[in-house]
């Protein structure tokens, strides 16, 4: 049977949250056997992502994670100063573990809601038995991020130029990994200590993979099937700002 997409989404409130989910949830509908968890950077679940999860008719579960305030980027802060989306995976993944214990297949992939996604790279995500990686287009000031491979497909090494000493110097959307291992590491979290750029490295490892034991896919990492887009920060006024900084509590 078609092993079950456990696709985790953290979202935040901005101007185009609901355009980015609203196209997101379009690419996904077309997916079979994907569960979309989205996890909400708020206090409570909001009404407007309920209504996009419900119009999408995908299983999903729908939660709510909100980062701590001492981590929380104010409006105006360049994006990379603090790590985003931390608390929102480890919802999720807590989550995983109460609810599939025992479920024995099935795999997780942590998929930003902003990034593109072509309909391929779902069943690629399906082959993975233990961490599949694959190239990932537009990221560390590069076209292409991708792991370097040997004739015989084993990965020799990666061609990252931002940070190309850590563990993994791939993105978020280049990875997914197998359920069962997730179900068997439940110490495997992200975290706000790590240094920047190192989350992916750091939960890769907390997973026991390392680069002989993770699988490259999307032929042989030759074929690009997601692309970390970012939707360009809105121009907003200062009432605007005002409002949003009102509503999130953040500033
Ligand atoms: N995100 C979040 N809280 C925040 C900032 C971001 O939950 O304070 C979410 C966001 O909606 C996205 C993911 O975390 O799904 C990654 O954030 P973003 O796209 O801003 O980061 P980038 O792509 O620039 O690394
Ligand atoms: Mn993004």
């Amino acid at each position: 049977s078609t092993p079950f997409i456990y696709f985790i989404t953290p979202t935040h409130f901005r101007a185009a949250q609901k355009a980015d989910l609203t196209r997101l949830s379009y690419t996904l509908s077309h997916v079979p056997n994907l569960h979309w968890i989205v996890v909400e950077d708020s206090d409570s679940l909001t009404s407007s992502v309920a209504e996009i999860l419900k119009r999408s008719r995908l299983p999903h579960t729908h939660l709510n994670a909100r980062t701590p305030s001492d981590q929380k980027m104010k409006y105006t802060d360049p994006n990379w100063t603090l790590p985003r989306g931390v608390e929102q995976r480890n919802a999720a993944l807590l989550w995983i573990q109460n609810q599939l214990s025992g479920v024995g297949s099935g795999v997780v992939y942590f998929g930003d809601d902003d990034n593109t996604y072509d309909l391929r790279i779902f069943e690629e995500m399906r082959k993975v038995d233990n961490a599949g990686v694959w190239p990932v287009g537009i990221v560390g000031g590069m076209f292409v991020e991708t792991p370097v491979l040997a004739d015989n497909g084993s990965i020799i090494s990666f061609n990252s130029i931002w940070k190309p000493d850590r563990p993994f110097p791939i993105d978020m959307a280049a990875f997914a990994v197998n359920v069962t291992l997730i179900l068997s590491h439940p110490n495997a979290l992200f975290s706000f200590d790590v240094p920047r750029g190192y989350q992916e490295s750091t939960f890769l490892e907390n997973l026991g993979i390392n680069r002989l034991n993770m699988e490259p896919l999307a032929e042989k990492c030759t074929k690009v099937y997601v692309w970390h887009t970012r939707t360009e920060k809105s121009k907003l006024s200062k009432g605007m700002v005002e409002k949003l900084t009102k509503k999130t509590g953040f500033n």
